[in-house]
């Protein structure tokens, strides 16, 4: 009963607008009937009554609807769209004209009266509830409007003064920012402690915006700053260091009797010339924050249209290969490795290749990002391993070891062993050493405990393990001593260049003294030529893979090739 504590608090602030000096005084008169202490005002044209309005705050304003020349319309469109005020306006008319009604009720009107009906009870009733509503109306607007919890903006009124800006062609940047370590306080001392940092903040914030600009929080931990004026990076530099170092600057728990400190991440948009609306430019300084976060806590990024654009690439690439797995575009082919010095075929390497509808025939290094990628990557890598076994199980080869490349996000996935496990069970023809996963050395350096653990897993299911690309990782020789491996794989950039190259070839002589010690088998990548092939062999790596020996084939062409190499080198 907002109109009551009114009536309590002070006496209502009335203005009477009509230019008709007898319409005033019967309106002056009929509310002097009134318990209710009324304070009024009179005016008796538009700019008459602009400057009560411009001087004080009234609770109603009442508006005759012919005021002269001019319409009391045009002076209720200015008090609401230019003035943005939210009292109660009452229309008066001489006249019963419902369109003329309708159209005050549409520009804000509180309510419509005729004056040739009008009696003291009923104007007074029509000021009260006009007021009521009007302060319903203001609530509802701010809440709309308004964060309760800071009383910054909310997204809603962000968003219209940024459409503001950009209908407009006005410059500005937008700040997004959240905080980095906020959900531990949340946590650990309670919501309540959660709020009054955001508080802090949000005061801390307020501080350092001008008047123009615009301070809002959208979400429990994110805050935008939409600053105007401004087109440059260099221009919000100074600005944000500020914003930077207040939002660092350590907060006081009282009740705790300690401080917490936030960081935030930042990612800024720059409002530019180019027509967006205003929820794309949000969006995009939304993106950037991401970013941001993702290098690591503390950051401030500028929104970047090149990043933006190969994202969205890497997002329809992603959606594509999904698409691609139920229309069976991916494909494996096969690379023999053999023993090269008694020209037997020992196993195959299963490498995946992609028909794409529009991009044509893709090596995986065209989309690593796909086989790389936490879920994308595993729906590959699922279908890779599954796709290798039902080949191997056609081949009927014996003692063939079928190879598979296992992207770290996969190996690393959760369930990945429990899966591998299942997979073997469904193809029981095939002894599970005949599988052999290639491991990149990197993969571990992140996890190495967890990789440690999945790949003794495996070992336990009884595949073997292969270290792919060896030599271009950093894995320690502690570490290698944990890893249950079966081969290393010596990467092809040493093999190429290890006829010209002498510290390569100083490399792959250590590789073999290594895999000596540790009883590992060996094998060697990108084996070229004839040369290679002797030089490895020279040094004592005697399993080799490569386009000297055969290029990746697709499954049908491994009976084939078996054919051609054996009778290359006399085997029958
Ligand atoms: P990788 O596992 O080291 O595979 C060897 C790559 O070297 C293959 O490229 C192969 O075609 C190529 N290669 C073989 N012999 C020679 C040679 O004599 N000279 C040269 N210059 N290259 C040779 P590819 O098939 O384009 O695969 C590239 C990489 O993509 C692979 O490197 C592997 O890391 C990854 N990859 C391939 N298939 C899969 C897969 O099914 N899953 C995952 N996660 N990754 C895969
Ligand atoms: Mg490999
Ligand atoms: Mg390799």
């Amino acid at each position: 009963m907002e109109v009551l504590e009114a009536e309590v608090a002070h006496a209502l602030k009335l203005l009477i607008v009509d230019d008709d000096d007898v319409d005033r005084e019967r309106l002056r008169r009929m509310l002097s009937k009134s318990d209710i202490d009324i304070d009024i005002s009179e005016a008796s044209s538009v700019e008459d009554s602009m400057t009560f309005l411009d001087n004080d705050d009234y609770d109603c304003v009442i508006i005759d609807y012919r005021l002269g020349l001019s319409s009391g319309l045009t002076l209720l469109n200015t008090i609401r769209t230019v003035m943005e005020s939210s009292c109660a306006v009452i229309m008066v008319t001489g006249l019963g004209d419902e369109e003329v009604a309708a159209e005050a009720m549409r520009l804000g009107a509180s309510d419509y009266l005729l004056k040739s009906q009008l009696q003291s009870p009923q104007l007074i009733h029509a000021i009260i509830s006009s007021i009521h509503k009007a302060e319903l109306e203001k609530k509802l607007h701010d809440m709309a409007h308004y964060d309760n919890l800071t009383g910054l903006a909310s997204r809603t009124l962000l968003l219209q003064n940024l459409q503001h800006i950009v209908v407009n062609r006005d410059s500005a940047a937008v700040a997004f920012l959240d905080l980095d370590n906020f959900k531990p306080i949340n946590d650990n001392y309670g919501h309540d402690s959660g709020d009054y940092v955001l508080v802090t903040i949000a005061n801390r914030l307020k501080q350092i915006i001008r008047k123009n600009d615009t301070l809002a929080r959208i979400g429990g931990d994110e805050f935008v700053l939409l600053l105007q004026d401004v087109s440059s990076q260099e221009e919000c530099d100074g600005f944000l260091n500020r914003l930077i170092s207040l939002v660092n600057t350590p907060i006081e728990l009282a009740e705790f009797e300690c401080q917490v400190q936030v960081s935030a991440s930042i990612g800024v948009a720059l409002v530019s010339n180019d027509s967006l609306d205003a929820d794309t430019i949000l969006r995009r300084a939304d993106q950037t924050m991401y970013q941001a976060k993702n290098m690591g806590n503390n950051n401030i990024l500028f929104f970047d249209p090149e990043e933006e654009r190969r994202q969205y690439q890497q997002r329809a690439m992603l959606q594509a290969a999904e698409r691609g797995i139920a229309r069976h575009e991916f494909e494996l082919h096969f690379q023999p490795q053999v023993d090269m010095v008694h020209h037997t075929l020992l196993g195959v390497e299963a490498l995946i290749r992609w028909n794409h509808p529009t991009m044509g025939f893709l090596h995986p290094c065209e989309f690593s990002e796909v086989l790389e990628h936490p879920t994308t990557g595993i729906l590959i890598g699922e279908w890779v391993l599954q796709e290798a076994l039902r080949q191997h199980a056609i081949w009927q080869i014996n003692d063939l070891v079928i190879s598979v490349n296992i992207a770290p996000a996969h190996l690393l996935s959760k369930g990945f062993v429990k899966r591998l496990e299942q997979l073997l069970q469904n193809s029981p023809n095939i002894n599970p050493k005949l599988l052999e996963l290639e491991v990149l050395e990197t993969v571990s350096l992140s996890d190495i405990r967890n990789a440690v653990d999945v790949v003794k897993a495996c070992c336990k299911l009884g595949v073997q393990i292969a270290l792919d690309d060896f030599g271009t990782g950093y894995a320690s020789l502690s570490y290698l001593k944990q890893l249950p491996l079966n081969t290393l794989k010596i990467d092809q950039s040493f093999v190429q260049n290890l006829l010209s190259n002498q510290e390569d070839r100083s490399i792959v002589v250590c590789i073999v003294e290594l895999s000596k010690a540790f009883n590992y088998n060996l094998i060697a990548e990108g084996v070229e030529s004839r040369e290679h092939e002797q030089a490895l062999i020279d040094i004592g790596c005697l399993r080799g893979q490569g386009y000297y020996i055969a290029k990746p084939i697709p499954a049908d062409k491994l009976t084939t090739w078996i054919q051609s190499y054996q009778l290359q080198h006399h085997i029958h």
